[in-house]
């Protein structure tokens, strides 16, 4: 062997080591590779939609995404690679993963408005009326999914110079078409012809505000009755007594001391009883009890007093009278920002056909002087007839406490 054909064997053998270190590189890339492409899934990612699969919606513009997740085996979480693509009636969703993998999905829109106004009724759902009295409409509130183009129609009318029942419908369309509808009953009553009967009986005065409550007695001619004490003007209980009005006894002090004994009542009860007379020749016979035949404040000064005095009273010759209607003139009105208010409303709602009403007032209150026009009024139009207590009064007691 020459040295020359040696060096060549030599050659050879490192391109034959070199070529078998590389081939052996390259299978090992080539298996690396190919391990790693089945560890990268074949799989396709995932989309998660949040909320419905099929969306109703008024148009649109109102369609506010819901939402979606999208992920991948080995990406992970890729939900910000997600394409959303809108259509008139379609959301798609689409993502890829990075082996070049694609999902897609979608939800559907619905672009429909087939729910009816909601249509509700402003005031009562039955209204009640005297015949002649106005009617206003109070009408009703509309409210759509869609739109706010509601049509309402108004069907039916009242007519209140008819008694009868009437029945209105309101029927709100919107813009597609969805109708809903409500009813109202109206009832006109007949004229209210049946007469009521009403004492106003005023206690504690006379007072300054006594000549403005004559005044309007004057004005619709009406007689009241008058429980007086000592105080106030003597002139004023001469113009009650000039003036028609019947003239009753409170007792002079007003004071709960008059409880103390049957005695100190009447001496109590003489002074007014004597003032009456020396200004009226009147010899008074009506009597209202300070805080009624019923009080227990007068348990304070001497228990069984009421009972006592109820009885000793009419054995005199005297009828006490108390009341069934109170309008807290002396009471809770007088706490109240709208005293006038007050004590007309405890009018209005104390009022009964069924019986006598001997309304307690005091004429000591300007408020209550202030309101007695407006009541009445109310009573004039309300069919009620007024009088002042006489002999064929009923005395209306109460229940004695004492
Ligand atoms: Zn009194």
């Amino acid at each position: 062997m020459t040295l020359k054909k040696s060096k060549k064997i030599l050659h050879m053998s490192i391109v034959i080591i070199l070529l078998v270190i590389l081939i052996a590189i390259l299978s090992w890339l080539a298996l690396k590779k190919s391990t790693s492409v089945s560890m990268e899934n074949h799989e396709v990612p995932q989309i998660t939609l949040t909320g419905d699969d099929v969306i109703t919606l008024c148009s649109l513009d109102d369609y506010i995404e819901a939402g979606y997740q999208a992920y991948d085996k080995v990406d992970g979480d890729i939900t910000n690679n997600v394409k959303v693509t809108k259509t008139d009636y379609f959301v798609y969703y689409e993502v890829t993963n990075s082996h070049g993998l694609s999902y897609g999905t979608g939800r559907i829109l619905r672009i429909k408005d087939d729910e009816a106004p909601v249509i509700k009724l402003n005031g009562n759902s039955l209204i009640s009326l005297n015949v002649d009295e106005e009617f206003v409409d109070p009408g009703v509130t509309v409210t759509d999914n869609c739109t706010e183009d509601v049509k309402v129609t108004v069907n039916g009318n009242v007519d209140v110079t008819t008694p009868g029942n009437y029945v209105i419908t309101y029927e709100a369309t919107d813009e597609h078409g969805n109708k809903a509808s409500i009813k109202r009953e109206v009832i006109v009553n007949k004229k209210d012809t049946k007469m009521g009967v009403i004492y106003l009986t005023f206690d504690d005065g006379p007072s300054s505000y006594t000549n403005k409550i004559l005044d309007v007695l004057k004005k619709y001619n009406i007689k009241a009755t008058f429980f007086l004490t000592n105080s106030g003007s003597d002139d004023v209980i001469v113009r009650e007594y000039q003036e028609g009005h019947t003239l009753g006894l409170h007792t002079a002090t007003h004071k709960w001391e008059i409880y103390s004994s049957v005695d100190s009542y009447f001496n109590d009860l003489s002074i007014v009883y004597e003032r009456v007379k020396r200004l009226t020749g009147i010899e008074s016979k009506y009597i209202r009890f300070p805080g009624g035949s019923s009080n227990t404040v007068s348990r304070k000064y001497q228990t069984g007093i009421m009972s006592t005095l109820a009885k000793e009273v009419e054995d005199r010759g005297f009828s006490y009278f108390d009341w069934n209607v109170d309008l807290e003139d002396a009471g809770s009105c007088a706490y109240k920002s709208n005293k006038e208010a007050c004590v007309l409303n405890n009018f209005k709602n104390g009022l009964s056909k069924n019986r006598i009403n001997m309304v307690l007032l005091h004429d000591i209150k300007s408020y209550t002087a202030n309101a007695l026009e407006d009541m009445i009024t109310y009573a004039l139009d309300n069919n009620y007839v007024f009088k002042s207590i006489d002999d064929t009064t009923p005395t209306i007691h109460q229940h004695i406490n004492n």
